[in-house]
């Protein structure tokens, strides 16, 4: 049997739904498949406070604010430890502005599954999508049921299928990863210490992270390494990680009873299929970040695809849009965690710290404030940057190298790029920097150290050479 719809969304973790919610709300036909698994990270996972500005956005700030939270809503621990780079377990309180939440996953994954279907999503459960999907992201999908099979011919299909999303499922390559890492985890039933504190704990084997969940258990985790897993066995590992620990997990009497693929990577896909939250990038639990990353490329999904149903662009035009876009948000989240690593160096012959510390990174340095002649790189190219314009995308003026695998420019800050381009033109003496400016109506209000900065930051990027003005 064949059945017609417009769009269909694989996979109906956050990211699923709220593409899946934002779309239904434009008035467009959105069927959404689970195979219920729960693929995510753990059974309870913390929500950063910046999350709450997507909720705003999304319309459902009452889920955290209201004074009788759902039950699997908890506000974050008053306190968070950190044993880290020293052997001293720092513990400092947080105010309510730092804490976040604490969501158990299966209850939100439910809630958010609820608020699609109120926007009129047709949500199928207990359904599986097998592939390869098509590449094109148009085309029939194979769907099935332990009873039955279907097959759905949608106008746009969006895959948010998580973390373990590969080939001959998807048409991606892995593009960039950092060490493979396996969470082992288990929920204490009996937390008696330490309560309301959430800690992370550096330890030979890799990291242990502590969190209680508010009802006298905890969630604990040890983010390890997959090797040495297979060198010295899961139970060994947790032994003696569990054993090395300073805070409360030391009390742990109970073997890991899950093991979850954490592994940071972006995954490239060239074609128009749309990707979105962890089944493009997925990031290192380290960060504690990944459902509000998660739930931020959803709502960038929306519009991409709302885009490619109202003809304002194509589905490849879309598909590098967002490949860029999530690339650029994954080195960010890369840096983050590389300097995290970094900065704990007390187990140089560790195999998980030897691996992470090896990795080479891609940061680049401060930028230097131009004095000399500025003059543009001969591969510097006027390129749309889309950016979102209401409920959808719509394409500006914006620059970048034609070697460049990041999105264009459009503004360096409040600053038109297009302007920062006439005032260079061919070249730029810095020492006429004042009064080109001031001949640039976009730029009239700028100081000129603001400038300065902005043109050494354009020279970081190379899009400017310096030449000694002498030269
Ligand atoms: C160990 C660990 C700990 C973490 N802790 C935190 C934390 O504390 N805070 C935080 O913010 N983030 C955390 N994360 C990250 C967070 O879990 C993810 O970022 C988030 O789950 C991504 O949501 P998603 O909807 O993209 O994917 P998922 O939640 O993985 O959902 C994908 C869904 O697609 C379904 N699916 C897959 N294939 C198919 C198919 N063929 N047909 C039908 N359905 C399919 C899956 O069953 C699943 O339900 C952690 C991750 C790990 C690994």
């Amino acid at each position: 049997m064949i059945i017609e719809r417009e769009v269909l969304i694989i996979g109906a973790g956050p990211t699923g739904c709220v593409v899946a919610t934002l779309l239904a709300r434009h008035g467009h036909q959105v069927l959404l498949v689970s195979d219920d698994g729960r693929e995510g990270g753990l059974p309870v996972e913390t929500m950063v406070p910046g999350a709450s500005r997507t909720f705003e956005r999304l319309g459902w700030s009452q889920l955290l604010e209201q004074p009788d939270p759902h039950p699997f809503l908890h506000p974050g621990p008053s306190r968070r430890g950190r044993c880290w780079g020293s052997s001293m377990l720092d513990i400092q309180p947080l105010d309510r502005s730092q804490r976040g939440w604490r969501f158990l996953r299966p209850g939100l994954d439910h809630w958010l599954q609820e608020q699609a279907v109120q926007a009129g999503v047709e949500l199928r459960k207990h359904t599986r999508a097998s592939g390869p999907l098509p590449s094109s992201g148009q085309g029939p999908v194979t769907l099935s049921t332990p009873d039955r099979s279907v097959i759905v011919d949608a106008k746009l299909v969006i895959a948010a299928t998580g973390r373990s999303s590969a080939p001959p499922f998807l048409p991606v390559e892995i593009e960039e990863r950092l060490p493979e890492t396996i969470a082992l985890s288990t929920i204490v039933e009996d937390a008696t210490e330490e309560t309301d504190v959430s800690i992370i704990e550096a330890v030979v084997q890799g990291w242990i992270w502590w969190l209680p969940l508010g009802d006298g258990r905890a969630s604990l985790a040890l983010l390890c390494d997959p090797a040495e897993i297979k060198a010295i066995g899961r139970v060994a590992i947790w032994k003696r990680a569990i054993e090395s620990a300073q805070g409360p997990a030391r009390h742990c009497t109970t073997s890991s009873t899950r093991g979850t693929l954490a592994t940071a990577r972006l995954n490239s896909i060239s074609s128009g299929l749309l990707l979105a939250g962890d089944a493009i990038s997925a990031i290192d639990p380290l960060s504690s970040q990944g459902l509000e990353k998660a739930l931020v490329s959803a709502e960038a999904t929306a519009l991409a695809a709302r885009t490619v149903l109202l003809g304002d662009a194509s589905a490849a035009t879309m598909g590098d849009h967002r490949q860029r876009w999530e690339r650029g948000l994954f080195r960010i989240h890369r840096q983050r965690a590389l300097d995290l690593y970094r900065s704990e160096m007390r187990f140089p012959e560790a195999p998980f710290w030897q691996t992470r510390h090896a990795v080479v990174d891609s940061k680049q340095t401060v930028p230097n404030l131009p004095v000399g002649l500025l003059c543009p790189s001969p591969q510097l190219q006027l390129h749309p940057r889309w950016v979102a314009a209401g409920d959808r995308l719509v394409s500006k003026d914006g620059y970048r190298l034609a070697t460049s695998d990041e999105e264009s420019i459009d503004h360096f800050g409040s600053v038109p790029t297009a302007a920062l381009i006439e005032l260079v033109g061919d070249q730029l003496p810095m020492s006429q920097l004042h009064r080109r400016a001031s001949q640039i109506a976009p730029l009239v209000q700028q100081s000129p150290a603001t400038l300065t900065t902005i043109l050494g930051e354009m020279c970081r990027l190379g899009w400017l050479v310096e030449k000694s003005s002498t030269t």
